[in-house]
């Protein structure tokens, strides 16, 4: 008596395909069981071969579709790909975890150079901005964007801290030409930027009375 290998009816009059399906399975799922290996496969090329770590995700997302369509298959009992879909969406979630880790660390890199390397201060900060846009697109990625947020929120505070910085030097200037009004007008300018920026006030205490301080020893008033 042949019997499905998929919805595992069967009986005297059951024809079934040569893989084991019966007519009706054969048309409805023996298609999707090919495209899904087919998609999976060609999924995989490119995630080898990109340098991208958005076109890469973003097959790992596909790859981890059809792979999911395959285990259904394998919960059936039926073989399809090697290792079993179950084995290769473990591997598919570790890929996935590779390359954002790496994308992180590669932003944060870049971004630190950048800080030291610019030519102009925008130059300096705009590092911080593209690595904060290159993270924020990993953010549809992965189980837990935990590490993505802070790895976000790093560069964030990176960037405020160095925009102070940029500002804190740009009175000592004034100061050595002996414009003490100017200086203390940039001191200012560098607080007020603080005390808005995205890092909370806190984590940034030692700047703020660093500036603040510096503005008395000039002889201005820190703004209140
Ligand atoms: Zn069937």
């Amino acid at each position: 008596m042949a019997k499905c290998i998929y919805c595992k009816k069967g009986g005297w009059f059951q024809q079934v395909s040569s893989i084991g399906f019966c007519d009706a399975c054969e048309y409805e799922h023996k298609p999707r069981l090919a495209d899904s290996i087919r998609i999976l496969l060609s999924s995989q090329e490119i995630i080898d071969r990109s340098k991208k770590a958005d076109t890469k995700l973003s097959r790992i997302s596909d790859a981890r579709r059809h792979c999911l369509i395959l285990k259904d298959f394998e919960t059936k009992g039926i073989s399809t790909i090697t290792p079993a879909p179950s084995e290769t969406l473990k591997q598919i979630d570790r890929v996935e975890r590779e390359v954002i880790q790496s994308e992180i660390s590669d932003a944060i890199f870049v971004a630190n150079q950048k800080a030291e390397d610019g030519n102009t201060d925008a130059a300096k900060l705009g590092g911080f901005n593209k690595g904060i846009d290159r993270l924020t697109k990993l953010m549809d990625y992965g189980e837990d964007v935990s590490e993505t947020e802070r790895a976000i929120s790093r560069l964030r505070s990176g960037r405020d801290s160095l925009r102070a910085e940029l500002l804190r030097r740009k009175a000592e200037t004034w100061v050595a030409k002996g414009k003490h009004a100017k200086a203390v007008d940039v001191l200012i300018e560098a607080i007020m930027a603080l005390r808005h920026d995205s890092t909370p006030d806190r984590e940034q205490a030692s700047i703020l009375n660093a500036l603040q301080d510096r503005i008395v020893e000039l002889g201005g008033a820190p703004p209140k």
